[in-house]
């Protein structure tokens, strides 16, 4: 690494910390499309002040509004990068359980891990170079999404098409146990269950009565036994509702399932699977809708190279990056990998408790990355 020159500007944590917390002052969770554009208002008006080209698309079906920002050079396929502005956490998290605050090297906040500290490192690491008069040789489009927390529904199609305009995807999902970023995830399937049997007395018609919550218990063993750690599957039934009292055999049961997989072949093979499911018990009947939510993101050659990029970058600052072994948590980068799109995810602060109460990140993880993310922006090419 060359010394810096005595006025060139420097990666100041401290910067850095002071406009995450900017970002993570404003709580927007998925469902609130109000709350997430007050988000998008904010990094609109950062991203503009850099004389980005700016495109920004109103929200539909109730979420915010999804937020374009290019470099206004460079011409060609270039670099995409991803960072989602909705947050899981309901408003008023901030005056609770996740009041900003800082103990030691942990920083806590709604949604400050999960992602505006990743989102926020890629705005400064644009200013960063635009300060020091630099410019990418690649065009840069960054894409904020307003409800990746729920499948990003509004925004698929948006990510796919954009994908395929560049050459490159970086994700500024939160970073992993020290040094990792992210190289592959597993897709992400949702089902919906519904099983129809016959209402009836449970005490003067028994008989009559065929037990919707009863064969539903049947075939949740049946598909919870799909779980095989070894292959890499995982499935989990996480939602059940059924029944309409304590003395009618139920006629109905509805339940919804999450399935986690490695590969593109897995992902084929189970939904198959959970398409062709037939009833156990006699005179019921059963329904399964759903699918692939997210298509499995697999380390790739491109995807290696990227990688290999990065950990040069790393050692720049005399740091060693790793990646994580195969993820079950899906983001955004699904889309880009599955569509052969070399990407690096998992490039925003390090730190714990994405989705929970002790929500935070690392200080100590702010300088590094928000290096990683300026170099990778100025050299790949
Ligand atoms: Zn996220």
């Amino acid at each position: 690494m060359t010394e810096p020159r005595k006025n060139e500007p420097k990666i100041d944590a401290e910067e850095v910390l002071g406009g995450i917390v900017e970002w993570v002052s404003i709580e927007s969770p998925s469902h609130d499309a109000k709350s997430v554009n007050k988000v998008v208002d904010h990094v609109e008006g950062q991203f503009r002040d850099l004389g980005m080209k700016m495109d920004r698309t109103p929200g539909v079906d109730g979420f915010g509004d999804i937020l374009e920002c290019k470099t206004p050079w460079g011409e060609g396929k270039g670099i995409l990068v991803l960072a989602h502005l909705d947050t899981v956490h309901p408003i008023g998290m901030i005056e609770k359980d996740l009041k900003i605050r800082r103990e030691g090297d942990s920083v806590f906040g709604p949604g400050i891990y999960d992602m505006k500290a990743g989102g926020y490192i890629a705005y400064y690491a644009m200013r960063h170079l635009i300060r020091q008069g630099k410019k990418t040789k690649l065009p840069v489009t960054f894409m904020f999404i307003p409800e990746e927390e729920v499948g990003s529904p509004t925004s698929r199609a948006r990510i796919e098409a954009a994908a395929k305009r560049h050459k490159y995807a970086l994700v500024m999902e939160p970073g992993r146990d020290g040094d990792r970023v992210v190289t592959s995830r597993k897709g992400v399937g949702r089902f919906i269950m519904t099983v129809k049997g016959r209402a009836s007395h449970a005490g003067a018609k028994h008989e009559d009565g065929r037990s919707a919550i009863l064969e539903m218990a049947k075939q949740i063993v049946r598909i919870e036994g799909k779980t095989d750690y070894n292959r890499g599957i995982t499935v989990n039934v996480g939602l059940l509702t059924g029944g309409t009292g304590v003395n009618v055999i139920s006629a109905e049961c509805t339940a919804e399932i999450d399935l986690r997989v490695p590969t593109p072949e897995l992902a084929e093979e189970m939904v198959d699977w959970f398409l062709k499911l037939e009833p156990i018990g006699p005179d019921v009947e059963i329904k399964v809708e759903g699918g692939m939510n997210r298509p499995p993101y697999t380390k790739d050659a491109g995807i290696t190279e990227l990688f290999s990029k990065a950990q040069a970058i790393y050692r720049e600052i005399g740091k060693e990056l790793n990646d994580v072994l195969l993820t079950g948590g899906g983001s955004d980068g699904n889309f880009t990998a599955a569509l052969g799109i070399p990407t690096l995810d998992g490039l925003g602060a390090d730190g714990k408790g994405a989705h929970a109460a002790y929500e935070q990140i690392y200080y100590s993880s702010l300088v590094p990355r928000t290096y990683l993310c300026t170099r990778l922006l100025e050299t790949l090419e």
